[in-house]
């Protein structure tokens, strides 16, 4: 060991400062509900407290570092642990992650290969095995961990374009594999998750290859413009390739009806993919078997173990139904590998399966959190996390100056209407209106929540993907958007 290394640490430096940050970390997160959930800061502030120094020339003491970059983190962040934070959707993170993180950390596996991270390859292995068990998918699919639900949907199109386009696209690029076609089409319901137009484009497609379909009335896609669409483009000579459903669209949570876009896709040979990256974990839920019928048949599926699952970011899962696929898809093999060698149980290597090389261990905590709460432990968090949207809900429903818009799984949107409103335009006003009262709520500390526009009404949004959340939490919420709503109203007169 080299002793003059200026980043070595001896044991006993190592264990004092590493207790000394478990207890301050340990004291954070039993602090939190007292704290506000951000302090909001503008840019500017926070450059301000962190200095304007050049890049240190000679290194310092590791103890004061670590104990002062607690305390800057501790002091000025927005904190997604707090049991008010119900903006976009980003959970509490489990305290089990925490600890995980350290410790995948500290053994440092690369999980691109088996031979360079034997235990880790098979944690993720099993912990992919799990996931699929617990949402009622195939347990034998194939599937790995990336880093968000954007990174899970960009595999899985890659994965459907590979194995539903003839020639091989990876070779011959493109155009050639278009064959005098006009061009690959894909399919998904208006309000889809932008991660669609990022693979659109990135992948060369272009954005107009996406056929926005039509919601119905309930917000899901219309089944029957989707097969129409899918019929024209045929007609024209394109060639349509996938087909995206929502397990729990971003904006409100609506579930498609998957089972007949499976069907759909059966009919005309298309990959049906899901973007179940918030909502999947539902599909543990008995009680919700009706409304994630058909997930199971689902050739590719997108899950976010940081959303409802609770790990500490990131943590993205793509599940596939045939492992080969994924193989398919992404497999070079070049001469400076040798990560076989004359095992007799060809290893899995995870690099051949997604478009990272050198990988970290995400899967440890959520693994470790799996372990800790067990698929029932799982189920009545999130059935708590429904059942505490629906109980929201009713309180705005009963609420003078509160509307009810959506609830869907465990997101609700609503708004603030007060009661003497202009004589026109009132539906711009009371956009308006509720995108101030977002604006302060946000920068207010008290709660934090997001926005929908639903059907072009700007809508107030809140998430609970958070353990931490109880009832009289939401009450604040309720308290202090009629509070904020009122302020406005009395600090400004009606403006058409
Ligand atoms: C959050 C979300 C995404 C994007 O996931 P990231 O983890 O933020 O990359 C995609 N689709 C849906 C439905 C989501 O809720």
């Amino acid at each position: 060991m080299n002793d003059h290394s200026p980043l070595n640490m001896d044991p006993s430096e190592f264990k004092r400062i590493g207790h000394q940050l478990v207890d301050q970390i340990a004291s954070f997160l039993e602090e939190l509900p007292s704290k506000k959930v951000t302090s909001a800061l503008r840019p500017g502030e926070v450059q301000q407290l962190l200095g304007f120094n050049a890049l240190p020339e000679y290194g310092s003491d590791a103890e004061s570092i670590l104990t002062t970059s607690a305390q800057l983190l501790f002091d000025h962040s927005l904190f997604n642990g707090h049991p008010r934070f119900w903006g976009y959707i980003t959970s509490s993170a489990t305290p089990i992650g925490v600890l995980s993180e350290l410790l995948a950390a500290s053994v440092n596996p690369n999980v691109g290969a088996f031979i360079l991270s034997p235990m880790a390859t098979e944690i993720e292995r099993q912990t992919v095995q799990w996931l699929a068990e617990m949402i009622g998918y195939t347990p034998t699919c194939g599937g790995l961990f990336v880093s968000g639900g954007n990174m899970a949907n960009l595999v899985g199109f890659l994965a459907a374009r590979r194995h539903i386009v003839q020639q091989d696209i990876r070779k011959i690029g493109l155009a050639d594999a278009l064959n005098g076609k006009r061009g690959f089409t894909l399919y998904c319901a208006q309000g889809t998750h932008t991660w669609i137009n990022k693979a659109a484009d990135l992948f060369g497609h272009g954005t107009d290859a996406i056929r926005w379909i039509e919601l119905t009335d309930k917000e899901q896609i219309d089944v029957t413009k989707l097969e129409d669409t899918i019929e024209s483009d045929l007609k024209m000579g394109y060639v349509p390739f996938l087909v995206v459903g929502n397990a729990g669209s971003v904006g409100t949570g609506v579930i498609d009806p998957l089972q007949e876009l499976a069907a759909i896709c059966k009919k005309y040979n298309l990959w049906f993919h899901v973007d179940g990256a918030y909502g999947a974990p539902a599909a543990a839920l008995p009680e919700l078997a009706a409304s994630f019928k058909g997930l199971s048949l689902a050739d590719s599926i997108a899950l976010d173990p940081h959303k409802w699952l609770y790990a500490p970011l990131e943590a993205g899962c793509i599940l596939v139904r045939d492992a080969k696929h994924l193989h398919d898809a992404f497999t070079f093999n070049p001469d400076y590998y040798n990560f076989d060698g004359d095992l007799t149980d060809k290893p899995v290597n995870f690099h051949e399966y997604g478009m990272q090389n050198s990988r970290g261990f995400r899967a440890l905590k959520v693994w470790t959190a799996l372990r800790q709460a067990g698929r029932s432990g799982y189920i009545s968090m999130i059935r708590k996390d429904i059942e505490l949207a629906r109980y929201l809900a009713e309180r705005i429903a009963s609420t003078p100056r509160l509307e009810l818009v959506t609830v869907n799984l465990s997101i609700v949107s609503f708004r603030f209407i007060p009661e003497v409103l202009p004589l026109e335009n009132k539906e711009k006003y009371l956009n308006t209106l509720n995108e101030k009262i977002l604006n302060r709520l946000q920068t207010g500390g008290q709660v934090f929540i997001s926005n929908a526009v639903v059907k072009g009404r700007y809508c107030l949004r809140m998430c609970i993907v958070n353990f931490r959340t109880t009832q009289s939490d939401l009450d604040v919420l309720v308290r202090v958007v009629l509070e904020e709503g009122d302020k406005l109203l009395h600090s400004q007169p009606l403006e058409n």
